[in-house]
């Protein structure tokens, strides 16, 4: 690899931005040289080949723009980074020297296009940025790091984007933390940054994703900028100008991962005691609910009873939100876990009422 992209690779926080995509010549070296004054940007990004949901709309300028990235690049000395989603847009994008590659939530979703990539990367020394499926399949994401990983590619890296989900949320894609988590700590040694801008959909709420996923301790963000972003060809309504993205970043507060300092240590290790105890009490306290509930499906089993009781389920789900309203927990968090517990309850009956 070459060494200004190991060298930009290993920062902490990498700060990947540029617009959603490339549009004209002048839009792009404009963007470039915005975003490389304000001193805060590692890679550019744009995308040349979007996928994008319905036919019709701007698909991206195509090969063409390739040019216009290598001469951003020679302007600025900033790496480059585009999309790609099959073998010809990596033969294109590598033959116009694209330090790095990224591969789409909408293409990691698909085996046959991400190993249809991983094929023609066989041999190629270049980064790869692998987003997350549009939906939230964990075991998707790693197949496409495994598939990427056998073609020999070393240099690999994750990007957090979000997942499509039904319902309304405030959110364009969810970002389903949980998810992000585990699968950091299924690859702990792996890079990842988050992409509030396709999280978000939207500018107002960039800052704030951008902070929690700082605070979850990622790896950098990549975060789309548009030097007039309510004009922009694609997602205009989440882009940033170049000057509003280094506000962003400067008032986002950077945590370390660690400090020397004893007292904090010692301090830290007393509450961490706390929380395994409170936990080991939890665990037996929910055993002991199980139980009870296995004494319950006794009775409903001599009695011939559904375990369901539709009425009994929602009066335990009220009497919960009123108490979590009182304690300060949220009832996102009493349904999830009520859920949880309610499923597992209904597990141990079943098995009682089957056996
Ligand atoms: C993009 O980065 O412009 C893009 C298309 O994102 P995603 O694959 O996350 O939808
Ligand atoms: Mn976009």
């Amino acid at each position: 690899m070459k060494e200004l992209v190991q060298e930009k690779w290993n920062k902490r926080p990498l700060i990947i931005s540029g617009p959603c995509s490339a549009e004209t010549e002048e839009q792009v070296l404009e963007t470039a040289v915005r975003l490389h004054k304000t001193g805060k940007v590692d890679i550019m990004r744009a995308g040349i080949w979007k996928p994008r949901t319905r036919p019709g709309s701007f698909e991206g300028i195509g090969t063409k723009g390739l040019p216009w990235m290598q001469q951003a690049r020679k302007i600025t000395g900033m790496p480059v980074a585009v999309e790609v989603a099959t073998a010809k847009q990596v033969q294109d994008a590598l033959h116009f020297d694209v330090d790095v590659l990224w591969i789409g939530a909408r293409t990691t979703v698909n085996p046959f296009s991400v190993q249809e990539i991983a094929d023609a990367l066989r041999g190629v020394d270049v980064p790869v940025l692998i987003k997350n499926p549009i939906n939230p399949d964990l075991e998707l994401w790693i197949g496409a790091v495994e598939r990427v990983a056998k073609a020999g590619i070393k240099q690999i890296g994750l990007i957090h984007r979000g997942f499509s989900s039904y319902g309304n949320t405030e959110y364009r894609n969810a970002p389903m933390w949980h998810l992000a988590i585990e699968m950091k700590r299924r690859n702990p040694d792996m890079m990842m940054i988050n992409d509030p801008s396709h999280i978000c959909g939207r500018r107002d709420i960039l800052q704030e994703v951008a902070q929690k996923a700082i605070d979850l301790d990622f790896d950098g963000l990549i975060i789309e900028s548009h030097i007039d972003p309510d004009k922009a060809w694609s997602d205009a309504k989440q882009q940033v100008t170049p000057e509003r993205l280094a506000e962003m970043l400067d008032s986002i507060k950077w945590r370390k991962e660690d400090v020397a300092n004893e007292e904090y240590h010692a301090a830290l290790e007393k509450l961490r005691q706390q929380i395994n105890h409170l936990d080991d009490e939890l665990m037996q306290i929910l055993g002991e609910r199980m139980k009870t509930a296995e004494k319950i499906g006794q009775y409903k089993k001599d009695n011939n009873i559904t375990i369901l009781q539709t009425n009994r389920w929602n009066e335990i789900l009220q009497r919960a939100f009123d108490r979590g309203d009182k304690i300060g927990l949220s009832r996102e968090f009493i349904t999830k876990y009520f859920d949880a517990v309610h499923m597992e309850s209904i597990n141990h009956q079943n098995k009682i009422l089957n056996s």
